[in-house]
Protein backbone atom coordinates (compact mmCIF):
# COMPACT_ATOMS: atom_id res chain seq x y z
CA UNK A 1 0.00 0.00 0.00
CA UNK A 2 1.52 3.20 -1.01
CA UNK A 3 1.64 6.11 1.81
CA UNK A 4 -0.07 8.97 1.82
CA UNK A 5 1.82 11.71 0.90
CA UNK A 6 2.59 14.61 3.14
CA UNK A 7 3.67 18.38 2.73
CA UNK A 8 6.76 18.20 4.74
CA UNK A 9 9.18 21.16 5.52
CA UNK A 10 12.54 20.81 6.84
CA UNK A 11 14.40 24.07 8.40
CA UNK A 12 18.15 23.82 8.49
CA UNK A 13 19.99 22.43 5.21
CA UNK A 14 23.15 20.66 7.36
CA UNK A 15 24.04 17.07 6.96
CA UNK A 16 20.44 16.21 8.88
CA UNK A 17 18.04 18.35 7.42
CA UNK A 18 19.54 18.09 3.29
CA UNK A 19 19.52 14.31 3.93
CA UNK A 20 16.02 14.08 5.68
CA UNK A 21 14.70 15.98 3.38
CA UNK A 22 16.60 14.58 0.12
CA UNK A 23 14.91 11.11 1.80
CA UNK A 24 11.22 11.75 2.61
CA UNK A 25 11.22 13.45 -0.94
CA UNK A 26 12.59 10.38 -2.15
CA UNK A 27 9.82 7.94 -0.78
CA UNK A 28 7.05 10.19 -2.14
CA UNK A 29 6.29 13.70 0.08
CA UNK A 30 6.45 16.57 -1.07
CA UNK A 31 9.41 18.47 0.91
CA UNK A 32 10.51 22.33 1.28
CA UNK A 33 13.95 22.89 2.94
CA UNK A 34 14.61 26.84 4.23
CA UNK A 35 17.65 28.18 5.71
CA UNK A 36 18.58 30.89 6.86
CA UNK A 37 22.19 30.87 4.96
CA UNK A 38 21.06 32.82 1.76
CA UNK A 39 24.51 31.80 -0.13
CA UNK A 40 23.66 27.86 0.69
CA UNK A 41 20.15 27.93 -0.55
CA UNK A 42 20.97 29.78 -3.66
CA UNK A 43 24.10 27.13 -4.68
CA UNK A 44 20.97 24.15 -3.31
CA UNK A 45 18.79 25.84 -6.00
CA UNK A 46 21.54 25.49 -8.74
CA UNK A 47 21.73 21.97 -7.62
CA UNK A 48 25.14 22.64 -5.72
CA UNK A 49 25.67 20.09 -2.50
CA UNK A 50 27.40 22.48 0.64
CA UNK A 51 28.79 19.27 1.95
CA UNK A 52 30.02 15.85 0.33
CA UNK A 53 27.83 12.98 1.14
CA UNK A 54 27.67 10.13 -1.12
CA UNK A 55 24.43 9.82 -3.12
CA UNK A 56 23.10 12.61 -1.98
CA UNK A 57 23.50 15.01 -5.09
CA UNK A 58 21.91 12.24 -7.60
CA UNK A 59 19.09 12.16 -5.01
CA UNK A 60 18.39 15.96 -4.63
CA UNK A 61 18.46 16.46 -8.39
CA UNK A 62 15.60 14.25 -9.15
CA UNK A 63 13.42 15.08 -6.51
CA UNK A 64 14.14 19.19 -7.73
CA UNK A 65 13.27 17.91 -10.82
CA UNK A 66 10.45 15.72 -9.81
CA UNK A 67 9.22 19.48 -8.32
CA UNK A 68 9.39 17.20 -4.87
CA UNK A 69 11.85 18.90 -3.47
CA UNK A 70 12.39 22.93 -2.92
CA UNK A 71 14.46 25.50 -1.24
CA UNK A 72 14.10 28.76 0.13
CA UNK A 73 15.39 31.15 3.19
CA UNK A 74 11.78 31.78 3.87
CA UNK A 75 10.67 30.36 7.28
CA UNK A 76 7.23 31.01 6.82
CA UNK A 77 6.92 29.74 3.28
CA UNK A 78 7.82 26.59 4.60
CA UNK A 79 5.77 26.23 7.27
CA UNK A 80 2.40 28.04 6.07
CA UNK A 81 2.72 25.03 3.21
CA UNK A 82 3.39 22.64 5.04
CA UNK A 83 1.76 20.13 7.56
CA UNK A 84 4.56 18.34 9.44
CA UNK A 85 8.21 20.83 10.12
CA UNK A 86 11.26 19.06 11.16
CA UNK A 87 13.56 21.29 12.88
CA UNK A 88 17.06 20.13 11.68
CA UNK A 89 19.23 23.36 12.81
CA UNK A 90 22.70 22.89 14.35
CA UNK A 91 23.12 22.42 18.53
CA UNK A 92 26.42 23.05 19.08
CA UNK A 93 28.78 23.21 22.24
CA UNK A 94 28.49 26.34 24.44
CA UNK A 95 32.35 25.98 25.86
CA UNK A 96 31.07 24.59 29.33
CA UNK A 97 29.72 21.30 27.37
CA UNK A 98 26.32 22.69 27.56
CA UNK A 99 24.02 22.97 24.27
CA UNK A 100 23.36 25.86 22.63
CA UNK A 101 19.79 26.19 21.99
CA UNK A 102 20.05 29.19 20.19
CA UNK A 103 19.06 28.16 16.93
CA UNK A 104 16.43 25.93 17.93
CA UNK A 105 14.59 29.00 19.92
CA UNK A 106 14.82 30.90 16.96
CA UNK A 107 13.25 28.60 15.00
CA UNK A 108 10.59 27.57 17.02
CA UNK A 109 9.56 31.31 17.29
CA UNK A 110 9.73 31.81 14.04
CA UNK A 111 6.94 28.42 13.45
CA UNK A 112 5.03 30.04 15.77
CA UNK A 113 4.42 33.05 14.15
CA UNK A 114 3.91 31.67 10.18
CA UNK A 115 1.21 29.18 11.96
CA UNK A 116 -1.59 28.46 9.93
CA UNK A 117 -3.35 25.15 10.25
CA UNK A 118 -2.24 22.18 12.84
CA UNK A 119 1.04 21.43 12.47
CA UNK A 120 3.16 18.56 13.57
CA UNK A 121 6.59 20.49 15.08
CA UNK A 122 9.83 18.03 14.98
CA UNK A 123 12.07 17.97 16.96
CA UNK A 124 14.98 16.28 14.63
CA UNK A 125 18.14 18.24 16.02
CA UNK A 126 19.85 16.64 19.16
CA UNK A 127 18.85 18.46 22.33
CA UNK A 128 18.94 18.22 25.79
CA UNK A 129 16.36 16.15 27.19
CA UNK A 130 13.30 18.25 28.17
CA UNK A 131 14.19 20.69 25.05
CA UNK A 132 10.54 19.38 23.55
CA UNK A 133 8.94 20.91 26.96
CA UNK A 134 10.52 24.09 25.87
CA UNK A 135 9.69 24.54 22.34
CA UNK A 136 6.24 23.69 23.21
CA UNK A 137 5.96 26.72 25.54
CA UNK A 138 8.40 28.83 22.94
CA UNK A 139 5.35 28.26 20.35
CA UNK A 140 2.32 28.86 23.01
CA UNK A 141 3.94 32.15 23.44
CA UNK A 142 4.23 33.10 19.80
CA UNK A 143 1.12 31.24 18.69
CA UNK A 144 -0.84 34.46 18.47
CA UNK A 145 -3.87 32.63 16.22
CA UNK A 146 -3.98 29.86 18.73
CA UNK A 147 -3.58 27.39 16.02
CA UNK A 148 -3.33 23.57 16.93
CA UNK A 149 0.10 21.61 17.33
CA UNK A 150 1.86 18.82 18.03
CA UNK A 151 5.61 18.33 19.13
CA UNK A 152 7.26 15.79 18.19
CA UNK A 153 11.04 14.06 19.77
CA UNK A 154 12.29 12.41 16.09
CA UNK A 155 16.22 11.95 16.73
CA UNK A 156 18.23 11.60 14.28
CA UNK A 157 21.09 8.48 14.05
CA UNK A 158 22.21 9.51 10.45
CA UNK A 159 26.20 8.32 10.04
CA UNK A 160 27.80 10.43 7.95
CA UNK A 161 29.48 8.81 4.44
CA UNK A 162 26.89 6.54 4.49
CA UNK A 163 23.55 8.83 5.67
CA UNK A 164 21.19 7.85 2.71
CA UNK A 165 21.40 4.14 3.77
CA UNK A 166 21.34 5.05 7.40
CA UNK A 167 18.31 7.06 6.57
CA UNK A 168 16.23 4.38 4.08
CA UNK A 169 17.42 1.14 5.69
CA UNK A 170 17.61 2.53 9.82
CA UNK A 171 17.93 0.07 12.73
CA UNK A 172 14.69 1.95 14.24
CA UNK A 173 12.89 4.86 14.22
CA UNK A 174 12.42 6.76 17.72
CA UNK A 175 8.91 9.01 18.17
CA UNK A 176 8.55 10.41 21.09
CA UNK A 177 4.86 11.88 21.32
CA UNK A 178 1.83 12.97 23.19
CA UNK A 179 -1.04 12.01 21.04
CA UNK A 180 -2.22 8.69 19.40
CA UNK A 181 -2.96 11.54 16.55
CA UNK A 182 0.65 12.67 16.13
CA UNK A 183 2.20 8.71 16.71
CA UNK A 184 -0.24 7.69 13.49
CA UNK A 185 0.71 11.01 11.46
CA UNK A 186 4.59 9.94 11.80
CA UNK A 187 4.08 6.24 12.00
CA UNK A 188 2.38 6.79 8.34
CA UNK A 189 5.83 9.28 7.11
CA UNK A 190 8.24 6.69 8.08
CA UNK A 191 5.86 3.26 6.76
CA UNK A 192 7.37 3.04 3.38
CA UNK A 193 11.07 2.39 5.12
CA UNK A 194 9.73 -0.90 7.08
CA UNK A 195 11.57 0.24 9.92
CA UNK A 196 11.04 -0.86 13.57
CA UNK A 197 9.00 2.00 14.74
CA UNK A 198 9.40 3.22 18.74
CA UNK A 199 6.96 5.34 19.73
CA UNK A 200 7.48 6.61 23.37
CA UNK A 201 6.63 9.79 25.21
CA UNK A 202 9.48 12.60 24.09
CA UNK A 203 11.58 12.75 27.35
CA UNK A 204 12.26 8.89 26.56
CA UNK A 205 12.95 9.90 23.11
CA UNK A 206 15.16 12.73 24.03
CA UNK A 207 17.22 10.33 26.50
CA UNK A 208 17.32 7.59 23.63
CA UNK A 209 19.84 9.90 21.73
CA UNK A 210 22.21 10.39 24.53
CA UNK A 211 22.30 7.11 25.45
CA UNK A 212 22.92 5.48 22.07
CA UNK A 213 25.34 8.22 21.32
CA UNK A 214 27.66 8.19 24.55
CA UNK A 215 27.68 4.04 24.20
CA UNK A 216 29.44 4.78 21.00
CA UNK A 217 31.68 6.51 22.27
CA UNK A 218 32.08 3.87 25.18
CA UNK A 219 32.59 1.30 23.30
CA UNK A 220 35.42 3.28 21.55
CA UNK A 221 37.16 4.10 24.29
CA UNK A 222 36.88 1.14 26.09
CA UNK A 223 38.49 -0.93 23.04
CA UNK A 224 41.49 2.03 23.25
CA UNK A 225 42.22 1.04 26.75
CA UNK A 226 42.11 -2.38 25.58
CA UNK A 227 44.92 -1.18 22.78
CA UNK A 228 46.73 0.44 25.41
CA UNK A 229 46.91 -3.02 27.43
CA UNK A 230 47.52 -4.79 24.34
CA UNK A 231 50.99 -2.70 23.50
CA UNK A 232 52.30 -3.31 26.97
CA UNK A 233 51.93 -6.89 26.37
CA UNK A 234 52.90 -7.34 23.07
CA UNK A 235 48.92 -8.52 22.06
CA UNK A 236 47.24 -7.73 19.14
CA UNK A 237 43.82 -5.63 19.49
CA UNK A 238 42.54 -6.18 15.98
CA UNK A 239 42.28 -10.14 16.82
CA UNK A 240 41.11 -9.35 20.61
CA UNK A 241 38.31 -6.80 18.91
CA UNK A 242 37.59 -9.24 16.15
CA UNK A 243 37.01 -12.14 18.56
CA UNK A 244 35.01 -10.23 20.79
CA UNK A 245 33.01 -9.14 18.17
CA UNK A 246 31.89 -12.39 17.42
CA UNK A 247 29.85 -12.21 20.72
CA UNK A 248 26.45 -11.12 19.60
CA UNK A 249 26.12 -9.58 23.08
CA UNK A 250 29.10 -7.04 22.19
CA UNK A 251 28.93 -6.70 18.21
CA UNK A 252 31.65 -6.02 15.86
CA UNK A 253 30.74 -2.16 15.27
CA UNK A 254 32.75 0.92 17.01
CA UNK A 255 35.46 -1.29 18.22
CA UNK A 256 38.03 -0.03 15.75
CA UNK A 257 41.21 0.89 18.24
CA UNK A 258 42.75 4.64 16.99
CA UNK A 259 43.23 7.84 17.58
CA UNK A 260 39.71 8.15 18.89
CA UNK A 261 36.34 9.56 18.33
CA UNK A 262 35.17 13.31 16.97
CA UNK A 263 32.92 14.34 14.50
CA UNK A 264 30.06 16.98 15.15
CA UNK A 265 27.86 14.80 17.10
CA UNK A 266 30.43 12.28 19.28
CA UNK A 267 32.43 14.60 21.13
CA UNK A 268 29.46 17.30 21.86
CA UNK A 269 26.86 14.76 22.86
CA UNK A 270 28.53 13.46 25.60
CA UNK A 271 29.84 16.45 27.04
CA UNK A 272 26.49 17.65 27.03
CA UNK A 273 25.12 14.29 28.51
CA UNK A 274 27.43 15.24 31.39
CA UNK A 275 25.97 18.54 31.68
CA UNK A 276 22.62 17.04 31.71
CA UNK A 277 23.23 14.33 34.12
CA UNK A 278 24.77 17.17 36.03
CA UNK A 279 22.06 19.25 36.37
CA UNK A 280 19.78 16.92 37.31
CA UNK A 281 22.43 15.61 40.37
CA UNK A 282 24.06 12.39 38.76
CA UNK A 283 27.44 12.86 38.52
CA UNK A 284 28.05 10.68 35.41
CA UNK A 285 32.03 9.40 36.04
CA UNK A 286 31.80 6.89 33.68
CA UNK A 287 31.16 9.00 30.69
CA UNK A 288 34.17 11.71 32.20
CA UNK A 289 36.41 9.02 32.01
CA UNK A 290 35.52 8.02 27.98
CA UNK A 291 36.34 11.80 27.32
CA UNK A 292 39.60 11.45 28.79
CA UNK A 293 40.38 8.16 26.98
CA UNK A 294 39.61 9.71 24.23
CA UNK A 295 41.90 12.81 24.35
CA UNK A 296 44.97 10.69 25.45
CA UNK A 297 44.69 8.35 22.08
CA UNK A 298 45.08 11.65 20.59
CA UNK A 299 48.39 12.75 22.72
CA UNK A 300 49.35 9.22 22.28
CA UNK A 301 50.12 9.43 18.01
CA UNK A 302 52.40 12.35 18.37
CA UNK A 303 54.23 10.90 21.26
CA UNK A 304 54.78 7.80 19.12
CA UNK A 305 56.50 9.71 16.14
CA UNK A 306 58.53 11.68 19.02
CA UNK A 307 59.87 8.16 20.21
CA UNK A 308 60.79 7.34 16.76
CA UNK A 309 62.12 10.75 15.47
CA UNK A 310 62.92 12.16 18.40
CA UNK A 311 62.94 15.98 18.29
CA UNK A 312 59.98 17.41 16.01
CA UNK A 313 61.64 20.71 15.59
CA UNK A 314 62.49 21.52 11.99
CA UNK A 315 61.22 18.42 10.73
CA UNK A 316 58.27 17.56 8.50
CA UNK A 317 55.34 15.29 9.07
CA UNK A 318 52.74 13.82 6.52
CA UNK A 319 49.15 13.87 7.15
CA UNK A 320 46.88 11.25 5.84
CA UNK A 321 43.49 12.12 6.28
CA UNK A 322 41.64 15.47 7.75
CA UNK A 323 38.17 14.70 7.55
CA UNK A 324 36.69 12.87 11.34
CA UNK A 325 36.09 9.69 9.17
CA UNK A 326 36.18 8.28 5.94
CA UNK A 327 33.35 9.24 2.98
CA UNK A 328 33.17 12.72 3.88
CA UNK A 329 34.18 16.10 3.79
CA UNK A 330 33.13 16.95 7.70
CA UNK A 331 36.22 18.16 9.81
CA UNK A 332 34.67 19.43 13.01
CA UNK A 333 36.02 18.14 16.10
CA UNK A 334 37.86 15.87 13.81
CA UNK A 335 41.35 14.35 15.51
CA UNK A 336 43.82 15.29 12.77
CA UNK A 337 42.81 19.16 13.55
CA UNK A 338 44.23 18.30 17.03
CA UNK A 339 47.51 16.27 15.85
CA UNK A 340 48.31 19.09 13.64
CA UNK A 341 47.94 21.81 16.58
CA UNK A 342 49.95 19.67 18.64
CA UNK A 343 52.55 19.12 15.57
CA UNK A 344 52.98 22.32 15.40
CA UNK A 345 53.49 23.25 19.03
CA UNK A 346 56.51 21.01 18.96
CA UNK A 347 57.76 22.86 15.68
CA UNK A 348 57.08 20.67 12.66
CA UNK A 349 56.08 21.30 9.49
CA UNK A 350 53.09 19.47 8.36
CA UNK A 351 51.96 18.46 4.70
CA UNK A 352 48.53 16.98 4.20
CA UNK A 353 46.38 15.01 2.11
CA UNK A 354 42.97 14.39 1.99
CA UNK A 355 40.54 13.41 -0.78
CA UNK A 356 37.35 15.33 0.38
CA UNK A 357 38.47 17.57 3.38
CA UNK A 358 40.85 19.69 2.40
CA UNK A 359 38.70 23.27 1.64
CA UNK A 360 37.04 23.06 4.73
CA UNK A 361 40.51 22.54 6.35
CA UNK A 362 42.14 25.67 5.12
CA UNK A 363 39.41 27.34 6.94
CA UNK A 364 40.38 25.45 10.04
CA UNK A 365 44.34 24.72 10.18
CA UNK A 366 46.87 27.56 9.45
CA UNK A 367 51.00 27.58 7.71
CA UNK A 368 50.28 23.38 6.38
CA UNK A 369 51.19 22.44 3.10
CA UNK A 370 48.16 21.18 1.40
CA UNK A 371 49.12 18.36 -1.23
CA UNK A 372 47.46 17.05 -4.61
CA UNK A 373 47.90 13.19 -3.39
CA UNK A 374 49.64 11.09 -0.46
CA UNK A 375 52.85 10.52 -2.47
CA UNK A 376 53.51 14.39 -2.60
CA UNK A 377 52.89 14.57 1.52
CA UNK A 378 55.17 11.72 1.66
CA UNK A 379 58.13 13.40 -0.71
CA UNK A 380 60.57 14.75 1.55
CA UNK A 381 58.46 13.89 4.93
CA UNK A 382 60.45 12.47 8.07
CA UNK A 383 57.42 10.43 8.72
CA UNK A 384 53.63 10.19 7.80
CA UNK A 385 50.51 9.44 9.99
CA UNK A 386 47.74 7.94 8.68
CA UNK A 387 44.75 9.63 10.70
CA UNK A 388 41.77 8.80 8.35
CA UNK A 389 40.84 5.32 7.09
CA UNK A 390 39.95 6.02 3.38
CA UNK A 391 40.53 3.44 0.94
CA UNK A 392 42.79 5.93 -1.29
CA UNK A 393 44.85 5.18 1.46
CA UNK A 394 44.64 1.17 1.28
CA UNK A 395 46.10 0.82 -1.61
CA UNK A 396 48.69 3.12 -1.67
CA UNK A 397 51.98 2.10 -3.66
CA UNK A 398 53.80 1.35 -0.39
CA UNK A 399 57.61 1.22 -2.13
CA UNK A 400 56.72 4.65 -3.55
CA UNK A 401 55.76 5.91 -0.27
CA UNK A 402 58.85 4.22 0.84
CA UNK A 403 61.25 6.20 -1.65
CA UNK A 404 59.55 9.33 -1.04
CA UNK A 405 60.12 9.71 2.56
CA UNK A 406 63.34 10.72 4.10
CA UNK A 407 62.97 7.96 7.10
CA UNK A 408 60.53 5.37 6.53
CA UNK A 409 58.81 6.32 9.64
CA UNK A 410 54.94 5.67 9.04
CA UNK A 411 52.60 6.12 12.58
CA UNK A 412 49.34 4.51 11.56
CA UNK A 413 46.57 5.60 14.02
CA UNK A 414 43.91 3.61 11.86
CA UNK A 415 45.37 0.39 12.03
CA UNK A 416 44.75 0.04 8.05
CA UNK A 417 48.28 -2.24 7.26
CA UNK A 418 49.34 -5.62 8.15
CA UNK A 419 52.42 -4.88 10.29
CA UNK A 420 53.92 -7.63 9.60
CA UNK A 421 53.95 -6.55 6.06
CA UNK A 422 55.09 -3.12 6.77
CA UNK A 423 58.14 -4.49 8.38
CA UNK A 424 58.99 -7.01 5.89
CA UNK A 425 58.43 -3.76 3.57
CA UNK A 426 61.52 -2.13 5.54
CA UNK A 427 59.02 0.31 7.53
CA UNK A 428 59.74 1.67 11.04
CA UNK A 429 55.96 0.85 11.51
CA UNK A 430 53.84 1.35 14.09
CA UNK A 431 49.56 1.29 14.56
CA UNK A 432 47.32 1.31 17.99
CA UNK A 433 47.66 -1.57 19.89
CA UNK A 434 49.59 -3.88 18.42
P1 LIG B 1 24.81 21.80 10.37
O1 LIG B 1 25.48 22.79 11.22
O2 LIG B 1 25.56 21.08 9.28
O3 LIG B 1 23.52 22.45 9.71
C1 LIG B 1 22.60 23.26 10.38
C2 LIG B 1 21.95 24.19 9.36
O4 LIG B 1 20.94 24.97 10.02
C3 LIG B 1 22.91 25.18 8.73
O5 LIG B 1 22.84 25.09 7.32
C4 LIG B 1 22.40 26.55 9.22
O6 LIG B 1 22.59 27.57 8.28
C5 LIG B 1 20.93 26.25 9.46
N1 LIG B 1 20.28 27.21 10.37
C6 LIG B 1 20.73 27.71 11.55
N2 LIG B 1 19.84 28.57 12.07
C7 LIG B 1 18.78 28.61 11.22
C8 LIG B 1 17.55 29.33 11.21
N3 LIG B 1 17.24 30.15 12.20
N4 LIG B 1 16.70 29.13 10.18
C9 LIG B 1 17.04 28.28 9.17
N5 LIG B 1 18.19 27.60 9.13
C10 LIG B 1 19.06 27.74 10.14
O7 LIG B 1 24.23 20.71 11.38
P2 LIG B 1 23.99 19.14 11.17
O8 LIG B 1 25.27 18.40 11.18
O9 LIG B 1 23.02 18.91 10.07
O10 LIG B 1 23.25 18.82 12.55
C11 LIG B 1 21.96 19.30 12.84
C12 LIG B 1 21.50 18.68 14.13
O11 LIG B 1 21.42 17.25 13.99
C13 LIG B 1 22.43 18.94 15.31
O12 LIG B 1 21.64 19.02 16.46
C14 LIG B 1 23.27 17.67 15.37
O13 LIG B 1 23.76 17.41 16.64
C15 LIG B 1 22.26 16.62 14.95
N6 LIG B 1 22.82 15.40 14.34
C16 LIG B 1 23.84 15.50 13.44
C17 LIG B 1 24.33 14.34 12.84
C18 LIG B 1 25.47 14.40 11.86
O14 LIG B 1 26.03 13.35 11.54
N7 LIG B 1 25.85 15.56 11.34
C19 LIG B 1 23.76 13.09 13.15
C20 LIG B 1 22.70 13.04 14.06
C21 LIG B 1 22.25 14.21 14.65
Amino acid sequence: MASMRQNVCIIGCGHVGLVTGACLAEIGNKVICVDSDAEKVTYLIKGIMPFYEPGLAEIVHRNMSDVKLSFTTSVEEGVKTSDIIFIAVGTPEKPNGETDLIFVEAVSRDIARAMNSYKVIVEKSTVPVKTGDWIKRTIKLNNTHNIDFDIVSNPEFLREGSAIHSFMKPDRVVIGVESERVANIMTELYRPLNAPIIITNIQTAELIKHATNSFLTLKISYINAIANICEKLGVDVETVAESMGYDDRIGRDFLNAGVGYGGPCLPKDVAAFIRISEEIGYNFELLKVVQKINDSQKQQIVGKLKGVLWNLSGKTIGILGLSFKPDTDDVREAPSIDIIKQLQKEGAKIKVYDPKAMDNARKIVRGVEFCQHPYQAAQGSDGLIIITEWDEFKTVDLLRIKQLLKQPVIIDGRNIFDPVKMKELGFNYQGVGR
